[in-house]
């Protein structure tokens, strides 16, 4: 019983200290590792641990706080190398005499959105009885519901295109 009260006495000064080392060790391990990029956090993470194991106190609370630090930047990074390398987005695009809203990722459409847009603004376009107008005060531009109809697969065909030329 004695032992077990001296124990939880020492315990929250060993957690403070081992949680001050690896606050340390995430503060240089991620300065470290936006500076030099993914390879160098790893050989930081491999560094600082080896140095954690040999000083007596691994708890492993300062090592899975090292492995979660290490995680998320590693997904951070990954993140911002897949946002680099795709030209994703979500844009309006020319085709077939209307404009369409389109979102697309690694040159492939996500989303195409069968409502048109009126050529002439950036407004989504209203369907009315037989055909789609510009509710715009000042347009008069509409499409005919069937003309809309044999100019999807077309126009869904031209946006492709498109977005593999960006
Ligand atoms: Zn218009």
């Amino acid at each position: 019983m004695r032992n077990l009260k001296a124990l939880l006495k020492e315990l929250p000064k060993l957690t403070f200290v081992n949680l001050l080392k690896a606050l340390f060790a995430i503060t240089v391990v991620a300065t470290i590792g936006w500076l030099g990029g993914i390879f160098h956090v790893y050989q930081t993470i491999w560094t600082y641990l080896k140095i954690l194991l040999q000083s007596q106190t691994p708890l492993w609370a300062t090592i899975s706080l090292l492995a979660l630090s290490s995680l998320w930047l590693y997904l951070i990074t990954s993140h911002k190398k897949t946002f680099r390398k795709s030209s994703g987005g979500t844009d309006l695009f020319s085709a077939m005499g209307v404009k369409w809203l389109v979102s697309y990722q690694h040159k492939s459409i996500i989303h195409f959105d069968e409502n048109p847009f009126c050529p002439h603004h950036k407004t989504r376009m209203v369907g009315i009885r037989d055909s789609f107008v510009c509710p715009q005060d000042n347009c008069n531009f509409k499409i005919s519901r069937q003309d809309l109809a044999f100019a999807l697969t077309p126009a869904k065909n031209i946006v492709e295109a498109l977005i593999l030329e960006k």
